[in-house]
């Protein structure tokens, strides 16, 4: 499980931008794969599609065997719930507490504090609880969000993300807004979750990162995929 297969994928945006020219990518369970490109390369775009938060305009995307392209409703949710996403600014509810915004995770984005704290199990504390600990948040439980620093954020964000297990982690430019030390911490917080087993998707900038974390290095450029090695051969004049 944790399968991800892009099968000739086109996006158009409705004012006639191409976001994504006709990408083929087959990823593999448990891969941890960098996407790279300058800034509207299209890897927003791709990981967006992945997800379903958007559509796509030709192609179609089969997420261990199953089309995401065309899912709907419960379907849609079910496989929604495989899939954690990490975004650039973190997503919390600034107001709310550490505990309760990793919580919210364990009801989607989609339906986030529409329920309030006490309804939450004990189980799912206690899970909140572990996942905290695995980023080394734990003594942040009941802190604001907003009291933190940017990468306690965005370690934050990633224990939100685990709630509903998911077998794939996708990560929009989880760094872009972090100094070295925290992308570090964060790097290796997604490092530790495919350690786990889960299939990583990252979008970065930074190929040297890319180089120190990936297993396998996509490229994009101007909505093509124009790159794709596993890491073993990928050599420094590429
Ligand atoms: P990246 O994540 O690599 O920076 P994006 O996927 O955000 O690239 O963008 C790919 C292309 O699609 C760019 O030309 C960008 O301007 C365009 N684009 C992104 N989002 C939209 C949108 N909502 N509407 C129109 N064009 C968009
Ligand atoms: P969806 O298609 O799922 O509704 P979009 O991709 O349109 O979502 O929106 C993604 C974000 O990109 C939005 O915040 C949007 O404002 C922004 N955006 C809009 N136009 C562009 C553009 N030309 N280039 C880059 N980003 C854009």
């Amino acid at each position: 499980v944790g399968t991800i297969k892009v099968n000739d994928v086109s996006k158009i945006y409705p004012n006639g931008t191409i976001g994504l020219d006709h990408i083929n990518l087959d990823i593999q369970s448990g891969e941890f794969v960098v996407i790279v490109g300058l800034s509207g390369a299209g890897k927003s775009t791709l990981l967006r599609a992945i997800n379903r938060l958007h559509d796509v305009s030709e192609g179609e995307i089969l997420l261990d065997g199953v089309d995401i392209t065309k899912a709907k409703g419960k379907e849609l949710r079910q496989q929604r719930r495989n899939i954690a996403m990490i975004f650039q600014n973190f997503n919390l509810v600034k107001r709310a507490t550490v505990a309760r915004n990793v919580l919210a995770g364990r009801v989607g984005y989609y339906s986030t504090f529409r329920s309030t704290f006490g309804l939450f199990s004990k189980e799912d504390k206690e899970k909140a609880a572990a996942n905290l600990d695995r980023v080394n948040m734990l003594d942040k439980y009941y802190t604001r969000a907003d009291e933190l620093s940017g990468g306690q954020q965005q370690r934050v964000a990633i224990a939100r993300s685990m709630m509903q297990s998911p077998n794939i982690v996708l990560a929009d430019e989880p760094i872009a807004s972090l100094d070295p030390k925290t992308t570090k911490m964060v790097m290796d917080d997604l490092q530790h979750l495919n350690d786990m087993g889960m299939t990583v998707v990252v979008n970065l900038h930074s190929v040297e990162l890319a180089m120190a974390y990936a297993t396998r290095i996509v490229g994009l450029r101007g909505g093509k995929l124009v790159y794709d090695k596993p890491i073993a051969e990928v050599n420094a004049d590429d």
